[in-house]
C-alpha cells in the first residue's frame, strides 16, 4: 500500500543527514524539498507551500522553535511540523510543542521510525483535527482558508484572514501589535501602521453583523479573541 505523495520541507544543517533523509523520503515516494538553514527553509515554504515540515531544532541562523512559529505564520494552513532534535531532554521537548510542533523524534532515528510518523501526522492532519477551530460561534478551517462565524461564511482577504489564525493561536491569551507584525511580515514589514487595515477588515467581517464582539483591543497590549459564549 503506497501512502499518497507529501510535499514534505526538510531543514537540517548537517549536510550527510539531511542527504539521507531526503533520499530516504524520496524513495518512499514523496517530492522532498530542503533547506540548510533557516533563511532558506522560509524562502522555500513560501514558494513551494509543504504538506509536511521536518525541522532541525539546532539550525545556524535561527532556532528551529523560532523557524517553526515563522513557517506556521507564513502558512494559510496548518502545516504539520515533526521537529528532529539531537538533545533528548524533557526541557527542549517541551518547548519545540510549544512553538507547535507537533511531534518530536530524537536523532539518531531509524528509517520506519520516520516514515510512521509522517504517516501518522499527515493522517491526523488531513482528519482535519489540526486544522479547525472553533471559539464560541466561530470556526476556523486552515485547510480550506475559511471561517464561519453562526454558520456565516466571513468574507476574509488573506493577511486579514492569517490575523484571525494568529490570535486563534494565541486564544485566549493576546498578542502584541509588535508579534503579529512579526509573525506577519517576518523579513520586512511594511511600514507605518501595517495592520490597521486587516484589522478594519476583520472587524467589518467577523463583528459588525453580529451583537456580540470577539476581536478585543487589549489597551497597551495588543488584540486578542474573547468568546461570544460564556
Ligand atoms: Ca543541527
Amino acid at each position: 500500500m503506497n501512502p499518497r505523495p507529501l510535499r514534505i520541507l526538510v531543514v537540517e544543517d548537517h549536510d550527510t543527514l539531511r542527504a539521507q533523509i531526503v533520499a530516504l523520503l524520496r524513495r518512499a515516494g514523496h517530492y522532498v524539498d530542503e533547506a540548510n538553514d533557516g533563511r532558506l527553509a522560509l524562502a522555500v515554504a513560501r514558494a513551494e507551500p509543504p504538506d509536511i515540515v521536518l525541522l532541525d531544532l539546532g539550525l545556524p541562523d535561527i532556532d528551529g522553535t523560532d523557524l517553526c512559529a515563522k513557517i506556521r505564520a507564513l502558512m494559510p494552513h496548518r502545516v504539520p511540523v515533526l521537529m528532529l532534535t539531537a538533545r533528548d531532554t524533557l526541557r527542549e521537548k517541551l518547548v519545540g510543542f510549544e512553538a507547535g510542533a507537533d511531534d518530536y523524534l530524537v536523532k539518531p532515528f531509524a528509517s520506519e521510525e520516520l516514515l510512521a510518523r509522517i504517516q501518522a501526522l499527515t493522517r491526523r492532519a488531513q482528519l482535519g483535527q489540526a486544522y479547525v477551530q472553533a471559539i464560541g460561534s466561530l470556526t476556523i478551517d486552515r485547510r480550506a482558508s475559511e471561517a464561519h462565524r453562526n454558520g456565516v461564511r466571513l468574507s476574509l482577504a488573506p493577511t486579514a484572514f492569517a490575523v484571525l489564525c494568529l490570535l486563534a493561536d494565541a486564544y485566549p491569551k493576546a498578542r502584541t501589535r509588535s508579534d503579529l507584525v512579526r509573525r506577519l511580515w517576518p523579513e520586512n514589514a511594511p511600514e507605518s501602521d501595517p495592520l490597521r487595515t486587516h484589522l478594519y477588515q476583520l472587524r467589518q467581517a467577523l463583528d459588525k453583523p453580529f451583537a456580540t464582539p470577539m476581536l478585543k483591543t487589549v489597551h497597551g497590549v495588543g488584540f486578542r479573541l474573547e468568546s461570544d459564549e460564556s
